[in-house]
């Protein structure tokens, strides 16, 4: 029997400030047909667009409420409430008090409309999604609170890492995954103090605890070198580590 397609295309992976061409954060996942979106940076919903209708998503899951996560929600509000995603409602798991958080920016119109809020709960949870496809997330250590994902179909798991600082709850979410996306803020050079991000060692340490068959690199800075930081996590990594990159789907 054939296992049903799990793939991952990254859509962003650019953070707060990106290169040019990047979008932030956003990543699409599909799984047996089914489409669930991860993040919508600014530049996200544009990029999205070229790999599916934004209402035929099942599912879009905000790690956090960082704008370079989450800020296109305002964008997608109005494609969803008044424009080609009108009278779909597209479901949303974000941290709790995301509506309210949006509606600061961007008015009170229309998001009850386009999307139906559901909050993580706790600092763990998991959901059936139907058909053999579950999602598992846990609080990792950054903007309070923030959450790692893990998708798991038909005995093939990706996990994404969110932003977060070196941590257990990640290795823990993401043991025996055969992908983690794991963020590298700052390349081969360490995080400066007090920012809870993860540089390459850093990376393919959690890589390595959490025992993962692939490790895909995300979210670097544009003055880092990335070269020089896929070289760090490779010498580090016991398994086969890239960078993240935008449009190119990958098969787990
Ligand atoms: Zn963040």
């Amino acid at each position: 029997m054939t296992a049903a397609p799990l793939t991952l295309t990254p859509v962003g992976v650019g953070p707060a400030y990106a290169r040019t061409g990047e979008a932030q954060s956003c990543y699409l996942v599909r799984a047996a047909g089914r489409a669930i979106c991860l993040d919508l940076g600014a530049g996200a919903l544009n990029r999205l667009q070229a790999h599916l209708a934004p209402q035929d998503l099942e599912l879009l899951v905000i790690s956090h409420l960082h704008p370079d996560h989450c800020i296109d929600l305002l964008s997608l509000r109005i494609y969803m409430a008044w424009g080609p995603g009108a009278g779909h409602r597209l479901r949303i798991l974000a941290p709790e008090g995301t509506r309210e958080h949006m509606v600061r920016f961007g008015g009170e119109d229309g998001w009850d409309r386009a999307f139906a809020f559901e909050a993580f709960a706790g600092d763990r949870g998991e959901h059936d999604l139907g058909g053999g496809l579950a999602l598992r997330y846990r609080e990792v250590p950054h903007l309070k609170p923030t959450y790692a994902v893990r998708l798991d179909l038909d005995g093939r798991s990706l996990v994404y890492g969110a932003d977060c600082a070196p941590c257990g709850e990640l290795p823990e979410l993401a043991r025996d995954a055969d992908l983690l996306l794991a963020e590298c803020s700052s390349g081969a050079d360490p995080v400066p103090d007090r920012q809870a991000h993860l540089d390459a060692a850093q990376a393919a340490a959690i890589a390595n605890s959490a025992g993962v068959r692939r490790l895909l690199l995300t979210h670097c800075y544009p003055e880092h070198d990335r070269d020089a930081a896929l070289a760090l996590a490779r010498s580090r990594a016991a398994m086969p580590v890239h960078w993240a990159l935008q449009d190119q789907e990958v098969t787990v």
